[in-house]
């Protein structure tokens, strides 16, 4: 675990926020070079704070902080960028804050983990720029899977270990951490069936890199497809839902009455 000094500097993005009474705001951010870091970003709350502008969920920034006494204070921020096509888009932002809740909810403080870092910035931006929002959810998702040590096994069957056979469908056992075959099928355990596309496309998500991935999910039925997988294993891995995932779902599903945006940082 880095042991930062009194005063130090790092690039971040902003996770969330939440009010500290009438004035200061918790931010909650992922950062370069400490993990996840909370700090109190003071009068942020008032009209005329410099700082408001780059605490907002979403920020990416270069950040000054200070040693407190509990937590650290947020002393200077610096805009590297803003993302705004997810400010001005209700599905993309829905995407983001989903990501960086999820990101939030999988990672311990003060853990320094830079492909973590780099990843969630790769992410906000493809989510910023990139027509195939869910390919690139799902290739996050995976990744986070992976970088955070719940890498679920799909080239060999959980249950006793031999190796899957190509082109062979399979069974989903997100409790078990990863793919039984057909003959093994445990009864114990709740199973999907998997198709042969969907367990090439998800052993694509984890060995391949962005756009190796992104190829065989073209079409964006089998992205679709593959969120149910991963939300099972995410659900298992941290034993816990991720709120925004509703809000992405109702974003998703269009018009109708307007779904209310969480709140910058009620969890
Ligand atoms: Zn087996």
């Amino acid at each position: 675990m880095a042991r930062p000094p009194r005063v130090y500097k790092t690039a971040a993005i902003v996770l969330r926020q939440r009010t500290l009474g009438d004035t200061d705001k918790i931010i909650t951010l992922y950062s370069a070079d400490y993990g996840k870091v909370d700090a109190v970003a003071k009068g942020v709350r008032r009209m005329k704070s410099r700082l408001a502008g780059n605490v907002e969920p979403l920020s990416h920034g270069s950040y000054m902080f200070a040693k407190g006494r509990n937590l650290d204070i947020i002393t200077q921020a610096q805009s590297i960028e803003t993302f705004q096509p997810l400010r001005d888009d209700l599905g993309r932002l829905s995407y983001a804050l989903y990501a960086a809740e999820l990101l939030d909810r999988a990672t311990e403080e003060r853990a320094e983990n830079f492909t973590v870092y780099r990843l969630l910035v790769d992410t906000l931006r493809r989510l910023a720029t990139r027509d195939d929002i869910d390919v690139v959810l799902r290739y996050f998702e995976m990744s986070l899977l992976t970088q955070l040590g719940y890498r679920p096994e799909l080239r060999r069957c959980v249950f006793r270990g031999e190796e899957l056979k190509k082109d062979k469908t399979a069974l989903w056992a997100p409790a078990l951490g990863g793919v039984v075959c057909m003959e093994c099928k445990p009864v114990d355990v709740v199973l999907t069936a998997l198709s042969s596309e969907a367990l090439a496309a998800l052993q694509l998500l984890q060995d391949g890199s962005f756009s190796e991935a992104a190829k065989p999910l073209d079409s964006g039925e089998l992205a679709v497809e593959l969120e149910r997988y991963l939300r099972d294993a995410i659900h298992y891995a941290l034993d816990q839902d991720v709120r925004s995932a509703a809000f992405m779902d109702e974003v998703r599903k269009g018009p109708g009455p307007v779904p209310q945006t969480p709140g910058a940082g009620i969890r």
